[in-house]
């Protein structure tokens, strides 16, 4: 298996492609903008995912202003990421997700 190492977007430290987060400097969009539901690389141009066709651009739970679908909102910078309810799992999940896309476990909405 070829091992090789990609660097982050935010502060070029380079990190093993299947990492969830940066250790350096936490991001946890190490690699760009990617569907939190497929993984597909996604542009901020986008309506949709071309891979699932999820919406890429979201209510922000907290300022309730439309925001692209990232770790944090584009307006009031809340955090948009939950942590998967399995605790064997622990992935880090977009907050609108349904089930988990590393465990596959449905995820309980408040
Ligand atoms: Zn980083
Ligand atoms: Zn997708
Ligand atoms: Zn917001
Ligand atoms: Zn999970």
């Amino acid at each position: 298996m070829a091992f090789y190492k990609e660097p982050c977007i935010r502060c070029g430290t380079l990190i093993d492609p299947d990492s969830r987060s940066c250790p350096k400097c936490g991001s946890r969009i190490p690699f760009g903008d990617r569907c939190f539901t497929c993984q597909r690389e996604i542009s901020r141009d986008d309506k949709v995912c071309s891979g699932c066709g999820r919406q890429l651009h979201v209510v922000c739970p907290v300022c309730k202003e439309v925001t692209f679908i990232q770790d944090r909102c584009e307006k009031c910078n809340a955090d948009l990421m939950i942590i998967c309810p399995n605790k064997r799992c622990g992935a880090f999940q977009f907050f609108d997700a349904e089930k988990c896309t590393a465990c596959g476990k449905k995820i309980k909405k408040k």
